[in-house]
């Protein structure tokens, strides 16, 4: 198992919790009504799980708190992102709908710093949280890449959730699996979640390629405890079928010629001959053709999106491109805090709602101290 199922993750930050003593259909899980009126105003951009986390312990503490996100749902990656074979969105629902019973003011499809302007937002509100994410996939600018049927994980997530979210909707066929030889370049959890979308869509076959060598069964020598094992994992995906290939290079994607992706070019890896860690060499004769009529890049994410909003703050920034905190979480910019993938970089929904609260108590502490 790659993951332990969402759920214990999110379970174990205690924000969709509803397990064991607590319980939603019996009602001893309820909503809470904050003990004082509202004090403030703080709004939190992004309500993935930093910001939920965030709003539903600003909102607690008793400062009235809006969320504005861009899409038409609430929920960041944990709405459109994972697919609904790993988290169930009824858990994601039933919680929101008690974070708006407690006072939590929601406002979808609105981009901030897009559809308001970026000096309305720091006028209107006491304390701003940015917790948009780490939405800029990585690229694999090859040639071909433009040809039609290469498209970025989240962009066939996304779609996949969105079908699951309105049955109604039709399928969008350019980004359906079913029948198709369909090809994940990436060998990650972001890889392993496209793999299971795809087969419950139908497709004719899965191959899932990683750069990297195939991880050994064990600890190596330079990973001991109590360093996270890099070992070779099997998820529930990957259990239910499909191919996985390591040590693949992409070199370029052949079209058809209606411009459409038909396969890629790979060549095999081996470790350098000069035994320098991480870096490769391609395996002499080992040119090979992939078919593949639908191409998947899960590559990662590099930082946050570039976005109007950013853009208007002029916030401090990493190499990486993330947003730099203090260490109480505040920004470069005077009543601006970051929480999550969007400070961290792509990384755990766990870590995610702990920068949350985190950022939560540091925005009160700030807002206590002028009010
Ligand atoms: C496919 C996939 C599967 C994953 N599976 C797991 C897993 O199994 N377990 C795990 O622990 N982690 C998993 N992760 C990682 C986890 O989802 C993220 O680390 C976590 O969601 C980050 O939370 P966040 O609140 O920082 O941002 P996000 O969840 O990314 O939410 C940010 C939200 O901000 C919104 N936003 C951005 N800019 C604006 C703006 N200007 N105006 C309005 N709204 C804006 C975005 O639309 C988005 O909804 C997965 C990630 C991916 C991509």
């Amino acid at each position: 198992m790659v993951y332990a199922p969402v759920a214990h993750w999110i379970w174990g930050g205690g924000f969709l919790a509803g397990d064991g003593a607590l319980d939603f259909a019996g009602g001893t899980v309820v909503h809470v009504n904050a003990a004082a009126a509202a004090l403030v105003a703080a709004l939190v951009v992004g309500p993935g799980p930093a910001g939920l986390a965030a709003a539903a312990q600003l909102n607690r503490t008793g400062h009235t708190v809006t969320v504005f996100e861009k899409a038409d749902r609430i929920g960041g990656l944990l709405r459109y992102g994972i697919p609904e074979f790993k988290l169930e969105k009824r858990v994601l629902d039933r919680r929101l709908a008690l974070l708006e019973e407690e006072g939590v003011v929601f406002r979808t499809g609105v981009n901030v710093g897009v559809d308001v302007p970026t000096t309305d937002v720091q006028h209107h509100y006491d304390a701003v949280l940015l917790a948009g994410g780490a939405e800029r996939p990585r690229e694999l600018p090859l040639p071909g890449r433009d040809a039609t049927g290469i498209v970025q994980a989240m962009t066939y997530l996304t779609s996949q959730n969105e079908r699951c979210e309105s049955p109604e909707r039709a399928v969008d066929t350019a980004l359906s699996a079913a029948g198709r030889h369909v090809v994940i370049i990436g060998g990650g959890d972001t890889g392993a979640d496209c793999v299971g979308t795809a087969h419950r869509q139908g497709a004719s076959s899965v191959t899932q390629l990683e750069r990297l060598p195939m991880p050994p069964s064990t600890r190596a020598a330079d990973n001991p405890w109590p360093l996270w094992p890099h070992v070779f994992r099997t998820s529930t995906a990957h259990e239910e079928g499909g191919v996985r290939s390591y040590a693949v290079d992409t070199t370029a994607f052949l079209t058809d010629a209606s411009g459409r992706v038909r396969a890629l070019r790979t060549q095999q890896l081996d470790p350098s001959p000069d035994g320098r860690a991480g870096t490769f060499v391609a395996r002499p004769g080992s040119v090979n053709e992939i078919p593949a009529d639908l191409l998947i890049l899960a590559l990662g994410f590099s930082g946050p999106a570039a976005s109007p909003l950013l853009d208007a703050l002029g916030l401090a920034r990493s190499a990486a491109g993330t947003i730099v905190p203090d260490e109480e979480w505040r920004t470069s910019v005077p009543g601006v805090y970051v929480a999550g993938d969007m400070q961290r970089g792509a990384s755990l929904i766990v870590w995610a709602i702990d920068d949350g609260r985190r950022a939560a108590a540091a925005i009160d502490r700030d807002l206590m101290r002028q009010a």
